[in-house]
């Protein structure tokens, strides 16, 4: 493996890898866990008698979020130091929510992506449930807050586009179409900018999206969605004493589950729409990946935008001046290991 060498814009492209608790599926049928954590590395064993099937990767954080073990029969499995970083929403929020609020402020754009297999705690980690408040809710509460208390000589603005449903939408007939504009770049054509003035309205949109978006039922999980949730936050500040304005989007994404069709045994329209899931989500790894190469200072001679509706959507808020961060979801548990794996190294080419 090369070394890599620590570059100025190291902190363009950002990987998190949070494990979440145990399902009650998984509790149920003995599952044991294949997931520790030590710091800032993440190891993934198969089968704890056999070593090599250990595999260890470093991310730029990992967060731990339960306290209990599920025991091998053997005692062997249960690690007397479970590691990682204990991370409720709040913490999670803290070290990615911040900084993109802050970029958002100075006029840089910023994407937030949650990948991961259906289930895995992308939803979770990006919206939440009930009190605990995800990081698009903690996002925006902040931001309409922080307005507030700013100084009447500047005047803000906020915009929301919501894309619940992206491909699906884009694919039908007669459905959006992508439009590429000299100024603007990729643009949904269709699709409404809403001004908001609290995180409430936000809210009332994403329940309205969340309808739309399309749930398909699969072996995996009965609510397994395979479509992508984009929520783009248009961020303007015009400061009136000094005629200079600042515009800054945020871009934050549910991924659609990034589980391989054969392994839920989809047919017909479903897989059809499956492999395009993954193409995209592959498309999309190429381009972090290129954009990763570039801050570490590599030579990079094209960045394929253009190989997929999601990375022309996001083209503008990847790369350049952006700030990009993955949060890779998984679960803890054994029945996972291949799935969580693919998706350990797919984060793992960023970093
Ligand atoms: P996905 O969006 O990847 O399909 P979800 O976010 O819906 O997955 O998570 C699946 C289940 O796991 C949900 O019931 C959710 O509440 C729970 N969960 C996920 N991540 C966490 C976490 N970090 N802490 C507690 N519960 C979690």
């Amino acid at each position: 493996k090369m070394l890599k060498m620590p570059m100025p814009s190291t902190d363009s492209v950002k990987v998190a890898v949070r494990v979440r608790p145990f399902s009650q599926r998984e509790k149920n049928s003995g599952s044991k866990c294949v997931i520790s954590m030590h710091s800032r590395t993440t190891t993934i064993i198969q089968d704890p008698k056999n070593p090599e099937h250990t595999k260890t990767f470093t991310f730029d954080l990992a967060y731990w979020s339960h306290n209990g073990f599920q025991k091998d029969k053997d005692g062997v499995f249960i690690s007397a130091d479970p590691g990682g970083k204990f991370a409720g929403q709040k913490e999670v929020f803290h070290d990615l929510g911040r900084g993109i609020l802050d970029s958002a402020w100075q006029g840089y754009n910023t994407t937030l992506l949650a990948y991961g297999q259906t289930g895995s705690g992308k939803s979770y980690s990006m919206i939440g449930f009930g009190a605990n408040k995800g990081i698009i809710p903690n996002v925006c509460e902040e931001l309409f807050q922080a307005i507030e208390n700013r100084d009447k000589n500047q005047e803000y603005q906020v915009c929301i586009i919501l894309e619940s449903d992206l491909l699906s939408r884009i694919k039908k007939p007669g459905g959006l179409r992508v439009r590429e504009d000299q100024q603007l770049g990729f643009y949904v054509d269709g699709l409404k900018s809403v001004p908001c003035e609290n995180y409430a309205q936000i809210e009332r949109l994403m329940e309205q999206g969340a309808k739309i978006r399309t749930t398909a039922s699969t072996n995996m999980n009965a609510s397994s969605s395979r479509s992508h949730m984009i929520i783009t936050i248009q961020f303007k500040q015009v400061f009136l004493d000094r005629d200079l304005t600042k515009q800054s989007s945020i871009n934050l994404v549910d991924l659609a589950g990034s589980e391989r069709q054969k392994s839920s045994g989809s047919e017909g329209d479903r897989l059809r729409e499956g492999s395009r899931v993954n193409l995209s989500l592959t498309n999309l790894g190429n381009v972090i990946s290129a954009l990763a190469d570039a801050a570490m200072g590599k030579k990079v001679l094209h960045v394929p935008y253009r190989d997929s509706v999601l990375t022309k959507l996001l083209q503008s808020a990847l790369g350049g001046n952006s700030r990009t961060t993955l949060i890779a979801a998984i679960s803890p548990a054994d029945i996972c290991y291949e799935e969580t794996l693919s998706t350990l190294r797919y984060a793992e080419r960023y970093d």
